[in-house]
């Protein structure tokens, strides 16, 4: 991983991006072994869309609003991977992360734009992760250099947390029963010169058929355990041997130029992978054994990756609600009092939501790692796993049946159908053809498998919410406000 000016190759262009994904990659999909994921139909939709928005890195329109010039090489280098130390760093990095989703409408999970502030988060813990010593590498400077290797090239990382779901009463949170875990969860079988030897699952990995490096590390729920060979985090090339990707079924199905945009373009895939016998070289391991550094991660308030999360969920319910508000004005039911209040509960979550970023710009804080921190966002994952629901339930209810009942592209260019779509399909001072396309919009986020996939993301991308929603209160504090109580009710009230 020595890198110098010729193996540093800058910001990801398209062209390169697809290259990169012609490698011998081992993605399986409905039983069979996918040969090149940018030609798969299932899959090349979203490669080629990613493709487009890596381009726009090297355009004068967007050249600074999404890259910047790296001290080391000179090369430009994306603005995700950029070590945020000022406040003006953090608001570079939210320019960037909305130009991401504005391009995606706010429907990828995993752009490029996410998986870099994981790797950045681990690097500010760098001196906790070199304090677990080792003889055959130093953890801390690996994720230095690892770092800085994923700047220089622009790369795409998936990330895998969670254990398989085999039988979770062998597995309760934060604890280990070792015999199932030996089957399926992913642990050290060997060390080599080399590296270690991992064998086991991960469920699941989001882009992992369509990322560059897959970063393996321990979800929140199963970091504490008592076998230290589960214990360990590390990056490795997606085509590295003895890793199976098992992509889902597909929700990108669509045929026609028109179609069902969201669903054609950002399908991004969620995937298993298995690994048997997978050598991790020792410079791309950051934890090993020990999951101290992995618990400081996930302590102190430290949030790194709060703008390519929130403003993807901020342009997706921007998107909602402006969908919503162009469906109620197309079929004339917008006057409606009802109707207005749906709209205007839509808004007040976008706007709490709007308002909550700009709180963690203001509580922005200077880590003992170096690097400038947004305030904690603890509750705000929580928040959005119930509102998504709540925003499509709006959106259902404010669209009627004309959801489902809309004339496809083949039906509006068949000249027999064509009088009665005009006469019976039309909306209130909008054509056919307006009112069908803006309905299939709404069906991708309320009624289509891809819309369903987005919801059931919503609702766990962030953990398992009652997990989150327990580890909130634990770390709560209200000893003010109980204290207050406490006196309030253990003395007779002074006027009685
Ligand atoms: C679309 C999608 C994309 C995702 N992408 C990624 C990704 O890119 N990378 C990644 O690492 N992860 C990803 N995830 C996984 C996500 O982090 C998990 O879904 C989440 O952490 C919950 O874990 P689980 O799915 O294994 O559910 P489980 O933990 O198996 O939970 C199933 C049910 O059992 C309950 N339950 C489980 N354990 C306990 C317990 N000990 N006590 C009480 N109740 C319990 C839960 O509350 C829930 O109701 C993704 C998930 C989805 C749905």
């Amino acid at each position: 991983m020595v890198l110098d000016a010729t193996s540093s190759l800058g910001a990801m262009t398209g062209a390169r991006y697809i290259e990169s994904l012609k490698d011998g990659r081992e993605v399986w999909l409905d039983g069979e072994k996918v040969q090149d994921v940018t030609s798969h139909p299932a899959l090349s939709g979203i490669a080629h869309e990613l493709a487009r928005i890596y381009d726009l890195q090297a355009t004068d329109e967007y050249r600074d609003q999404m890259t910047f010039v790296s001290p080391e090489t000179g090369n430009r280098c994306s603005i995700s991977w950029l070590l945020p130390r000022s406040m003006e760093d953090l608001k570079k990095k939210r320019r960037n992360s909305e130009v991401w989703n504005e391009q995606s409408w706010g429907q990828l999970g995993r752009s490029p734009d996410i998986l870099a502030p994981h790797i950045i988060t681990l690097y500010n813990t760098r001196e906790a992760l070199s304090a677990v010593k080792n003889p055959n590498c130093d953890f801390g400077e690996n994720i230095v250099n690892y770092h800085r290797y994923c700047t220089e090239n622009d790369l795409f990382l998936t990330h895998a947390l969670g254990d398989p779901q085999v039988d979770r009463s062998a597995q309760p949170q934060n604890e280990q029963r070792a015999a199932l875990e030996e089957e399926v969860a992913l642990h050290v079988v060997e060390e080599t010169k080399d590296g270690v030897i991992v064998t086991g699952a991960k469920q699941l990995a989001t882009a992992a058929p369509i990322s560059n490096e897959t970063y393996v590390s321990l979800s929140a729920t199963f970091v504490r355990r008592a076998d230290p060979r589960f214990v360990l985090a590390f990056s490795i090339p997606t085509n590295s041997r003895g890793m199976k990707i098992l992509c889902r079924e597909p929700v990108s199905q669509w045929p026609g130029s028109y179609g069902h945009p969201l669903g054609m373009l950002y399908d991004e895939q969620d995937a298993m992978l298995f690994f048997e016998n997978v050598l991790v070289p020792w410079d791309r391991i950051f934890m090993l054994y020990e999951a101290a550094p992995l618990l400081q991660r996930f302590g102190g308030g430290i949030n790194f990756m709060g703008w390519s999360n929130l403003c993807r969920i901020h342009e997706r319910m921007r998107l909602m609600t402006a969908v919503a508000t162009m469906i109620a004005e197309s079929i004339g039911v917008i006057e409606y009092r009802e109707v207005g209040a749906k709209l205007g509960e839509m808004i007040t979550y976008t706007e709490m939501w709007r308002h909550a970023m700009d709180g963690l710009e203001h509580t922005a804080f200077m880590t003992e790692g170096g690097l400038m921190s947004l305030g904690s966002m603890s509750g705000m994952n929580i928040y959005f796993a119930q509102t998504s629901a709540r925003m499509v339930q709006l959106l259902r209810e404010i669209c009627g049946s004309g959801l489902i009942m809309q004339p496809s592209e083949n039906d509006l260019a068949n000249p027999e159908l064509r009088p009665d779509l005009e006469k019976y399909m039309r909306g209130k001072g909008v054509e056919v053809e307006h009112k069908s396309r803006l309905y299939r919009l709404a069906h991708d986020l309320a009624v289509s498998s891809f819309g369903m996939r987005q919801e059931v993301y919503e609702y766990w991308h962030g953990g398992d919410p009652n997990r989150n929603r327990i580890n909130l209160l634990n770390a709560y504090d209200q000893k003010d406000m109980t204290g207050r109580i406490t006196d309030l009710i253990s003395r007779p009230l002074p006027h009685a």
